[in-house]
């Protein structure tokens, strides 16, 4: 079993049994599909190991699980700094992330983790494309330049490396505890009146408990290319359509090199269970308020899994400044960062105090007119 998979990491190209055309990994039929004679090659959807490995594990990897292969191009963007592997023939290179074709091409034999589960890719390119069509268009404020963007053919399908990460934690905290009562005081005002007002007044009790949290598949993305909250815009994955890895399904597709590693990525998940937790504990705490709160959490069965999760990618330059759209490739669900107009905005400013002006003097004729009846 172990062998086979070894094989398939060797894999950058498969002929079409039919006519010898290269096959591509078609994300609409979710098999191998031959562009030239239309011939397909079904995938194996097993998923039984896209499992969770321990942390100590990890430093122990040996070379056998450790790589994309060695005939795996990779791509380094002189520009932005990304890592892009393309599982093609192909020798032309864009960066998908930042749009520079300055781009190194490297056959690496970099000592990564090979990913033990794929997400294959389920949006197809037309659908990716059209919802890019259509969003570019939209919005006030977008220059108008941009709409000609709309024609844009280049949008990326790029597997991301992603880890996921599981922790049992429990957490001992304590804090004061702020209860408010109301006082009534008399005062005196400036005429020389008593009178009295109600005063908010804080007691603090100390307060202290236990709060116990299973951490399951936290995901912190690997990428250089793509930043976190941005990546975060188009989640959630459904991960329980994880499948084995297998370098077939980034075929006519690209695939991201984590650089961002196992154990930085941790501290990234570090810092979501730890605000999660803060959260929490904020919530348990008795009172209308609180104070000095400790907390004190101890993480075990620390385990990780190393993912490729699809997404479309749609990078485009307005002033020499990258902006991107981004596609969901398992759910569709979209976002992106469009310029805006300078232009556009102070147009909007002036009309909507041409509006008031134009109501205030409206206004102001009707007063007249209703005094001069009266
Ligand atoms: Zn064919
Ligand atoms: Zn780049």
């Amino acid at each position: 079993m172990e062998e086979q998979i070894e094989n398939l990491e060797q894999i950058i190209h498969i002929d079409c049994q039919s006519c010898g055309a290269e096959m591509v990994y078609d994300p609409e039929k979710q098999e191998l599909l031959c562009d030239h004679c239309g011939d397909t090659q079904a995938l194996p959807r097993g998923n039984e190991l896209v499992v969770e490995r321990s942390f100590s594990e990890a430093m122990q990897l040996g070379a056998e699980s450790l790589g994309f292969g060695m005939e795996t191009k990779v791509f380094h963007c002189n520009n932005c700094g990304a890592e892009t592997a393309v599982k093609t023939v192909e020798v032309s290179f864009e960066c998908p992330f930042c749009t520079s074709t300055n781009i190194n091409e490297e056959a690496r034999a970099t000592r990564v983790i090979r990913p033990s589960g794929v997400l294959p890719f389920k949006v197809p390119r037309k659908d990716a494309l059209a919802a890019f069509r259509i969003w570019i268009k939209k919005g006030l404020f977008a220059p108008r330049k941009l709409k000609r963007l709309a024609k844009l053919e280049k949008i990326h399908s790029v597997y991301l490396p992603f880890w996921t990460y599981d922790a049992e934690t429990r957490s001992q905290w304590s804090a004061m505890a702020g209860h408010y009562y109301y006082v009534t005081e008399t005062y005196t005002d400036s005429n020389g009146n008593v009178n009295t007002r109600q005063v908010r007044k804080t007691r603090w009790v100390s307060a202290s408990g236990y709060y116990e949290h299973f951490f399951d598949d936290v995901l912190v993305l690997g990428s250089h290319g793509l930043n976190q909250d941005f990546a975060e815009k188009v989640f959630p994955f459904k991960l329980n359509e994880v499948v084995n890895y297998d370098s077939r399904y980034i075929l006519g597709h690209e695939s991201e090199v984590y650089q961002r590693d196992v154990n930085r990525g941790f501290e990234v998940a570090e810092d979501k269970m730890d605000s999660h937790i803060r959260s929490a504990i904020i919530r348990e705490i008795p009172g209308d308020t609180y104070r000095s709160l400790n907390i004190n959490t101890h993480k075990s069965g620390l385990t990780f899994k190393h993912l490729l999760l699809p997404i479309w990618i749609a990078a485009y330059r307005y002033r020499k400044k990258v902006y991107r759209f981004l596609v969901n490739g398992q759910t569709g669900k979209i976002s992106g960062k469009k310029p805006v107009s300078v232009g556009k905005v102070i147009l909007a400013i002036l009309l909507g105090l041409a509006v008031i002006v134009a109501v205030a003097y409206f206004a102001g004729v009707f007063d007249k007119a209703l005094a001069g009846m009266n």
